[in-house]
């Protein structure tokens, strides 16, 4: 989804030449950088196709059927393909193979030490796994396991491993980059932010309190998101963190 302003313009660039010109203008960059930069996300964009195509797929000649079938090659250059693909598909697959993904596959011990480094705290917005509080739902408030970085380049070694209670966890799983202006990318599509997702965001940026000679971080305290006008909107360029102490009440409900 395009917000309806964008697609108005865009609808007056209707062929790749004209786009490309509007992006340089746009990103005061050479058009030569653009039309690499697209051919590359194209590219990618290409791959996972051929990586869907072999999915699945019983043994190498039906892989080679289907990507012949797809693409006009030769022989030869069909099963080159078909090998780089196939490579990739393996070693991605047996990646993902014995990956532990929830805190049942931790051993109690395990699970308790993460826990206690942590102060018993979700490791992003401190919210305290204990608390009574009733202003979140079960789920939002459950611990999860998550990889600080994603496994598939982070791997799954007890330091890229934290708790993160249930609301950062979906938060951080439904976004990938948010701007300045409140917009987030997700699957290449640009959605105005959530609240949520604001926070967020705004927590992931600073990690800290920010109040004068307070450091409190997500090991000491329940952190919170608030605006630092507050005629101004809920956006990451006008919100800032603040620990329960230091918050004046008007924060997102997070
Ligand atoms: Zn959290
Ligand atoms: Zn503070």
């Amino acid at each position: 989804m395009i917000p309806s302003g964008v697609q108005a313009i865009l609808d007056e660039y209707t062929d790749i030449e004209s786009l490309i010109k509007l992006v340089a203008h746009l990103s005061c960059q050479e058009e030569q950088a653009v039309r690499n930069e697209l051919l590359q996300h194209l590219g990618s964009r290409a791959f996972f196709l051929l990586l869907a195509e072999i999915s699945h797929a019983p043994n190498f000649f039906a892989i080679q059927n289907r990507i012949a079938n797809s693409l006009m090659r030769s022989n030869d250059e069909v099963n080159s393909i078909v090998t780089e693909v196939s490579r990739t598909h393996v070693s991605m697959s047996s990646a993902s193979l014995g990956r532990r993904s929830s805190l049942r596959d931790l051993t109690p011990e395990q699970k308790r030490r993460l826990l206690q480094s942590q102060q018993n705290r979700c490791g992003h917005c401190g919210w305290n796994f204990n608390s009574q509080e009733e202003t979140r739902t079960k789920y939002q408030s459950q611990p999860t396991l998550d990889h600080k970085v994603p496994y598939r380049i982070g791997g799954d070694h007890d330091s890229n491993l934290w708790i993160l209670c249930g609301l950062c966890n979906s938060m951080k799983k439904a976004s990938i980059h948010i701007g300045e202006s409140g917009s987030v990318w997700i699957d290449n599509a640009a959605y105005p932010a959530p609240r949520g997702l604001v926070a967020f965001w705004v927590l992931w940026r600073h990690r800290h309190c920010t109040a004068t000679g307070c450091r409190k971080g997500p090991s000491d305290a329940r952190l919170f998101v608030t605006r630092l006008n507050n005629a101004g909107p809920w956006v990451p360029g006008n919100c800032t963190v603040r620990c329960a102490e230091h918050h004046t009440g008007n924060v997102i409900n997070y």
